[in-house]
């Protein structure tokens, strides 16, 4: 790869991170930039752009990467605590670094396959899944997992935190991978380990990363417990801290969307693994936009999402779901829903406008991000800090034939004896 140049697209159509669209010759920069051609600069790739789209990359806020070793099907069936406590942490007693190398490649491949460069994780082996991402070209906020059930990583959760602590203060800020602390919930950590986690936090000016009101369990177990529903539990204890990471945030009530606000909270709306457990109800969108709170779109684990670790797909959901559960079909146009499941990106994903899927493009051709957000669209590049992650439809910084084999192979042990 040459260093500081930029990729120039020739007839493209570009949206920018506003959604506005821009046709004619483009520059793609390094740094994230981009600007108009005038056809005569150096440039690292000079790629005719007809037939191409070109958008930010999607961003996944929340994964559990790794569990791509955990079938898509695995205990399909279960309620959330049933399919915790009975399928996921009998299996995941057994994980080790190699099983995590080996789902998180292949979680990789399939984000790169589908445009994504970026996921906020929470797994076991967080520098092990921080070292897949980072050879595959892209960008992780990666969090390791804290909590006080039995962790196959940790004897406990204070182990669990000097690991973190060693990771958060081994990193740069221009790093592409950055790590983060993810307190798995308030059921599986105590009052100490989440007051603890908050001051590591803060010590090392990190993002926490946590699983909040995602079932009428959890939050009548813990009005049952301490008188207060999740989030007035967490502010109570002092553990938010800015940027706090809170994946579902789906049974909250309007104060608690108002301290979300407050702490400048980042809450994940992660609507097919909502769907899939059956949880009865996700995140009111309209609730939290207009309190302010910045939302995000995730997946969740594979083995819980019903979109894979396809963002493409889990919009559309984010987008259906929210126009279903408040009777308002103007809610979440595809501009507005591509432009949340793509936010903060400073990267490049070029879809195939050849695909059937992206056509017709309507008589104005501005169906663009419609038919990308509601029919999806074959990823054919992806651009990564001026890397080409995926080329003309291959990915390049990974085997994907590899990755599928090893995980193939990897979970004819890894699940041995589980339904
Ligand atoms: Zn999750």
């Amino acid at each position: 790869m040459a260093e500081d140049t930029s990729v120039r697209y020739r007839n493209a159509i570009l949206y920018d991170e506003s959604g506005q669209k821009h046709i004619g010759d483009v520059l793609l920069h390094q740094d994230g930039a981009w600007s108009e051609s005038k056809g005569d600069e150096d440039v690292q790739q000079d790629i005719d752009g007809s037939g191409r789209l070109i958008t930010r990359s999607l961003q996944n806020w929340h994964t559990h990467l790794a569990m791509q070793l955990n079938a898509r099907d695995f205990s399909d069936g279960y309620p959330l605590h049933r399919w915790l406590n009975e399928a996921i942490f009998p299996t995941e007693a057994r994980l080790n670094p190699e099983y995590v190398r080996i789902g998180a490649q292949a979680a990789a491949a399939e984000m790169i396959r589908t445009g994504s460069s970026f996921a906020a994780d929470m797994y076991f082996y967080p520098a092990v899944t921080g070292k897949v991402l980072s050879n595959a070209g892209l960008r992780g906020l990666v969090g390791g997992p804290v909590s006080d059930a039995a962790l196959p990583s940790h004897p406990d959760a204070v182990s669990a935190l000097d690991e973190l602590d060693t990771l958060l203060k081994n990193q740069k800020t221009e790093d592409k991978i950055q790590y983060a602390i993810a307190t798995h919930s308030i059921y599986l950590c105590s009052e100490e380990t989440l007051r603890r986690a908050s001051e590591l936090a803060e010590k090392r000016n990190a993002r926490l990363h946590i699983h909040v009101s995602e079932t009428r369990k959890e939050i009548s177990d813990c009005h049952e417990r301490t008188g207060l529903y999740p989030v007035e539990y967490l502010d109570n204890i002092d553990f938010f801290k800015p940027g706090t990471i809170c994946a579902h945030a789906s049974w909250v009530k309007k104060n608690e969307i108002r301290i979300l606000a407050e702490h400048q909270a980042t809450a994940v709306h992660c609507p097919s693994s909502n769907m899939k457990l059956a949880c009865g109800g996700t995140m009111s969108f309209p609730a939290h936009a207009e309190a302010g709170v910045d939302i995000r779109i995730g997946t969740d684990g594979s083995a819980s999402s019903g979109s894979g670790l396809d963002m493409l797909a889990e919009a559309r959901l984010a987008s259906l779901v929210q126009r279903h559960d408040h009777w308002d079909p103007s809610l979440l146009p595809a501009t507005e829903t591509f432009t949340m499941a793509s936010k903060g990106s400073s990267d490049w994903a070029v879809w195939n406008l050849n695909d059937i899927r992206m056509r017709p493009l309507g008589r104005s051709g501005n169906r663009h991000l419609a038919n990308l957000v509601f029919n999806g669209a074959e990823c054919l590049d992806m651009w990564v800090d001026g890397q080409a992650v995926r080329l003309n439809g291959q990915t390049q910084t990974l085997d994907e034939a590899l990755a599928w084999n090893e995980l193939d192979l990897a979970v004819e042990t890894y699940y041995e004896g589980v339904e």
